[in-house]
């Protein structure tokens, strides 16, 4: 089974290059943003919750991410792998994602992370918030809000993952065709 983290910063381009990763490798791509996206827009008790922490850029709380995070998988047993785009992103949700693979036999295979300088991703997200509807890209504290909790929150979990021998980093910045052939060379050299 092939299990990827998609990682890197808000606007490097995970969600992107998932889209053109799924069909070639048959993975499923489980993004935390967008499963917290849809119940915002369902109106469901989760998409509340949710929307009281994303439109500040906050993250949402651990338990909820990991239990739904969770459901999600199990929801996919015929699954050949998965792309997690957005997850982990605390050492808790990291931790208690190896816990739980490993409860089914099975474990990430590598965390690929997309490197983009800041301004570069500022750009990108104010560019995306004209056309996305995301509240949390029309703004630019916001924007900056989600660019600090990653570095203080998210980036460490290279360190988690380089100490697995886990972690690969891909340059994030060109056309999004080159940035996949970059990701698919990382992906094919573990396959
Ligand atoms: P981006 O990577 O551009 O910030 P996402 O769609 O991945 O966009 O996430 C949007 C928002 O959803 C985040 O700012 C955060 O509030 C929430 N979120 C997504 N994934 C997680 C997670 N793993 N843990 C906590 N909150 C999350």
């Amino acid at each position: 089974m092939l299990n990827i983290v998609l990682f890197g910063p808000p606007g490097a381009g995970k969600g992107t290059q998932s889209a053109c990763l799924i069909d070639s490798y048959n993975l499923v791509h489980l993004s935390t943003g967008d499963i917290f996206r849809s119940n915002m827009k369902e109106g469901t008790e989760l998409g509340t919750l949710a929307r009281s922490y994303i439109d500040k850029g906050a993250l949402v709380p651990d338990e909820v991410t990991i239990s739904m995070l969770e459901a999600e998988v199990n929801g996919n047993p015929d699954a050949k792998g998965f792309i997690f785009d957005g997850f982990p992103r605390t050492t808790a949700q990291a931790e208690a994602l190896d816990l739980f693979l490993k409860s089914k036999g099975i474990e990430i295979t590598a965390m690929l992370a997309l490197e983009v300088e800041e301004q570069e991703l500022i750009s990108r997200l104010l560019e995306r918030g004209k056309s996305s509807g995301r509240a949390d890209d029309q703004n630019r504290d916001v924007i900056k809000n989600r660019i600090q909790v990653y570095e203080t929150e998210t980036a460490i979990l290279k360190d988690y993952y380089t100490a697995q021998n886990k972690f690969v980093g891909v340059e994030g910045v060109g056309s999004i065709e080159s940035i996949t052939q970059r990701l698919c060379k990382e992906i094919d050299a573990l396959v």
